[in-house]
């Protein structure tokens, strides 16, 4: 690679990467732009963890906890410790639970992009990661409890949107890939067009040159450096080292790194009788989502120990079921909520670790009280009864960044003030050098981020190719 001088080099393998790279092969074909992907970790998975027969949903908890697959950031944080990144090609996205609601209106309406644009972009994210919400169809459990949902104080309750492929396999086509990860991305750019790609190369540096990048400085596990020529970098390292890497390639605009947001994040466990459902239960996903007046997302799943059915694991006859509660509440955009560089601790790389400063707001807390009452009422309302696990209250509010939803540390804006990059996701003052991950997100909402994250990639995507005409 250090032989080529590259059109675009894409820092980062996981969902906004590998969305860019995909558009960027899909609109491009075989012409003679150069395109590279520089990836840390090495190919761990060649799929989402859910497509290996193997992983049932203990093994798939005991494998991801693993400290040699998912990392705390930088040293484990108090005020963030539930945080995990995975350095691996395909990012986090070989363990994501795929569920991907479209933002709300009254959220994105706020964001310097047109209500047109994020229809267009998400319609195209949704059908290249095959997103549906006939997962559940057909299950009676769903169907049951959203009809006592909706009965009863939550019209807005419905199947899970899922990043899953539910075709059936036929002339031979097969679909048995089932569950989406950014190696789909990958596959999909490689059946359009040649590309570079480098696993175990960690970007530590981009040079810039009057405003300009001129290249990515990279390093083996050796700890070899090499220099990468391009007039284009994107950046889709994640909200934690997207940032980072910028601070330490002296580039300090004054929101890089601010503005981290998450969800506040609930859990509880609730049982159901056996005998209420009937006898074929199927799989258990719901989603309400936020309105004007809730701004937190409920997700119901089960029954039994994980979300995802299960095809080689027995369900055993019992008369009580277990299921699972999630609420996701939104959190304010902060500048004090902030990822920065440790100058005391450096990585074996020689790149500073990251700290972080992070609070729930007043507004913040108000959310957590209303969320957790309201959970109750779902419990209630499907006639379920929350249980307590190991002298813990029923439900319960997780640590920091546990919801694996953090966004906001290059956020997105016309103001250079108060945003990191423009609306198309170019760092300000810095002419080529592009972000594209969950960090350029104005703001949280309630809905899981990665849907909107890969929209705005895929549309990061086209504007530099409309650039380079
Ligand atoms: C268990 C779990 C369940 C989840 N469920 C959902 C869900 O249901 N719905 C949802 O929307 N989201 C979910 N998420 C979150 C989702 O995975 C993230 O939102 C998404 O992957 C973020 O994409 P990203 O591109 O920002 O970062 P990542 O996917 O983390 O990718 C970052 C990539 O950059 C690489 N990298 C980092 N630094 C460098 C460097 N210096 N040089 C080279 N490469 C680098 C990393 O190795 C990694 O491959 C879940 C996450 C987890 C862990």
């Amino acid at each position: 690679m250090e032989q080529t001088d590259y059109d675009v080099l894409i820092v980062g393998s996981g969902a906004g990467g590998g969305a860019v790279l995909w558009r960027l092969c899909e609109r491009w074909g075989r012409n003679g732009r150069r395109i590279g992907m520089v990836e840390a970790g090495d190919l761990l998975l060649p799929t989402h963890a859910h497509n290996i027969p193997t992983m049932n949903g203990r093994r798939f908890l005991r494998y991801f906890q693993n400290p040699k697959i998912s990392k705390p950031i930088g040293r484990i944080l108090p005020q963030f410790s539930g945080a995990k990144q995975v350095f691996a090609l395909g990012g986090r996205t070989l363990f994501w639970t795929a569920v991907s609601p479209r933002m709300p209106v009254s959220e994105t309406g706020k964001w310097p992009v047109t209500g047109k644009e994020m229809k267009l972009y998400y319609s195209i994210a949704e059908q290249i990661m095959n997103v549906t919400s006939a997962y559940t169809k057909g299950s009676s459990i769903t169907q049951l409890l959203l009809q006592r949902l909706r009965e009863n104080g939550f019209p807005e309750a419905d199947d899970y949107p899922v990043a899953v492929d539910l075709q059936t396999t036929k002339y031979g086509e097969i679909h048995s890939n089932v569950f989406f990860s950014s190696i789909n991305f990958l596959a999909a750019a490689l059946n359009r067009r040649p590309f570079d790609l480098a696993v175990m190369a960690r970007a530590v540096r981009v040079h810039t040159e009057r405003g300009k990048v001129t290249g990515l400085q990279v390093m083996s596990p050796e700890k070899k450096s090499y220099f990468l020529k391009t007039r284009r970098v994107i950046l889709s390292g994640s909200t934690f080292e997207t940032p980072r890497l910028l601070l330490h390639s002296g580039i300090q605009g004054r929101s890089v790194g601010h503005y981290l947001a998450n969800h506040s994040f609930i859990i509880a466990t609730g049982q159901i009788s056996r005998r209420e459902l009937p006898e074929v239960l199927g799989t258990l996903g719901i989603l309400i989502p936020q309105t004007e007046v809730r701004p937190y997302q409920f997700q119901i799943y089960g029954p039994g120990t994980y979300l995802w059915y299960q095809p080689y694991e027995e369900k055993p006859l019992q008369d009580v079921w277990q299921i699972f509660f999630q609420g996701f509440g939104k959190v304010e955009s902060r500048f004090e909520n902030q990822v920065f560089l440790d100058p005391r601790r450096q990585d074996e790389y020689g790149v500073p670790e990251i700290q972080v400063n992070f609070s729930y707001s007043e507004k913040d807390q108000a959310v957590i009280r209303q969320m957790t009452k309201d959970m109750q009422r779902v419990a209630s309302a499907i006639g379920a009864r929350l249980i307590s696990k190991e002298g813990q209250p029923p439900i319960c509010l997780n640590p920091p960044g546990l919801d694996f939803h953090e966004s906001g540390t290059c956020r997105m804006g016309d103001d250079g003030s108060n945003a990191a990059v423009n609306r198309y996701g170019e760092i300000f003052g810095v002419s080529g050098l592009y972000v594209a991950d969950n960090s350029v997100l104005p703001s949280t909402g309630a809905a899981n981020p990665t849907l909107t994250t890969i929209a705005l990639a895929i549309r990061t995507a086209d504007y530099v190719i409309r650039q380079l005409k």
